[in-house]
């Protein structure tokens, strides 16, 4: 093969040249109805006008001028999302991964703290937080860690849902802190029981361990609330960001609360570009339009609305096991692999996912009509009758 790129995605024979909300044009002229958003980034569709804007504008005003000085624009943004979730403070990053690295350090920085000489952090079974070293081994997939060993000490993985295995552990004296998704994206759009996130929240303050929310993916508006621990009434010690944050302009964030706020001094840590003014400009142009657009409330509508009918439509299947979801967040698990799907789905003019082998995995724009949603419930049904009826014939 003597294609310029490392060989690290099985990518489809298509590449889209325009974009508009929820509707994507392919270099042949054929539109398709996004129902993935870039895998869940781009909540506002493509091409918002705001966004476009404010990246043109601050783009021809000042990119980069290093975290050496002030950027107005970090703090700006900085305090909004500060004002959002009730955090204390915010490290601005380029990725999720690179969000996650700075949580795992806050993490051992507070192990340290408390003469932990080899702090641990509890993570979960069907997990994903990143692909560099230290997100990839707290990522609970053998086949993200197959070929890296050795992988990064300090991570004790439970099974995800699983309360009583994280207070199991509350002998092991070496934890310091528990990184968890409220909702599984990767894994398979696992919906935890509602008690969860608060039983975490508890084991964490009775052994002074941090509470860490990887919301990389169900953040932004994403589940119907602008943060997924907000269906909840707890809070975290620490929390990830990236995805939906720059619409496609990439930037991710960790955010901290109380002790954790206070763990890094100048020289713990860094980056060269995250934060940068474009960057910054561009999240608060995009949370200040979730916002004033009401999003997050017609997300967790329209979310109950899709799923609703999508038990309609499916629910009564032997070959459906699940539908499930939280706000745009939807999983539909089929009872066999299902990854054909998604080519189908392309042929038929309609962007969708598969994740965990057999789940579908929807993560529409959050600004996506009720008549595209109702498209996307109609062709995604018709696509598993149609994925249905082949499958069976070919083990005829
Ligand atoms: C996508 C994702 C990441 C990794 O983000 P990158 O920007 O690809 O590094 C981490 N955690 C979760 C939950 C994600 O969905």
């Amino acid at each position: 093969m003597s294609a310029p790129l490392m060989n690290t995605y099985a990518r489809l024979p298509v590449s889209f040249v325009k974009g508009e909300s929820a509707t994507l044009w392919d270099s042949e002229g054929k539109s398709y109805l996004d129902a993935l958003a870039g895998i869940a980034v781009c909540g506002l569709g493509h091409a918002h006008p705001a966004v476009t804007e404010t990246i043109c504008t601050q783009a021809a005003k000042l990119t980069h001028t290093s975290n050496l000085f002030r950027i107005p624009a970090q703090e700006q943004l900085g305090a909004l999302l500060i004002e959002q979730s009730g955090m204390d403070n915010v490290f601005f990053s380029n990725s999720g991964a690179e969000a996650n690295e700075a949580a795992i350090k806050l993490a051992r920085l507070h192990g340290h703290k408390q003469s932990i000489e080899n702090p641990a952090i509890i993570v979960m079974e069907n997990s994903f937080h990143g692909r560099t070293m230290a997100t990839l081994t707290a990522t609970g997939n053998r086949k993200v860690h197959a070929g890296f060993e050795p992988l990064v000490q300090g991570f004790v993985r439970v099974p995800y849902d699983d309360i009583e295995s994280i207070k199991n552990l509350s002998k092991n004296s070496n934890i310091a802190a528990v990184l968890v998704e409220p909702v599984q994206g990767e894994g398979g759009v696992n919906v935890p029981d509602e008690s969860y996130l608060k039983g975490i929240r508890e084991i964490c303050d009775d052994n002074n361990w941090l509470m860490m929310l990887d919301e990389i993916q169900t953040g932004i508006g994403r589940t119907g609330k602008m943060f997924a621990f907000q269906h909840t009434d707890i809070k975290p010690d620490v929390m990830t960001l990236a995805k939906g944050l720059g619409n496609g302009f990439p930037i991710g964030a960790c955010l901290a609360r109380g002790v954790a706020a206070e763990l890094f001094q100048p020289g713990n840590h860094g980056t060269t570009y995250g934060g940068n003014p474009l960057g910054c400009s561009v999240g608060h142009t995009v949370l200040t339009t979730i916002l004033e657009n009401n999003l997050i409330q017609r997300t967790e509508e329209l979310g109950l609305k899709m799923i609703t009918e999508f038990e309609l439509a499916l629910g009564d299947q032997a070959f459906v096991k699940d539908i499930r979801g939280l706000g745009l967040m939807i999983g539909i698990e089929i009872d066999r692999p299902c990854g054909d799907l998604v080519k189908m789905a392309l042929d038929a003019g309609l962007i969708i996912n598969v994740t965990a082998d057999s789940v579908i995995r929807l993560l529409p724009p959050l600004v996506i009509s009720d008549a595209e949603a109702e498209r996307i419930v109609q062709k995604v049904t018709q696509l598993v009758f149609d994925f249905i009826e082949t499958s069976v014939s070919d083990g005829e």
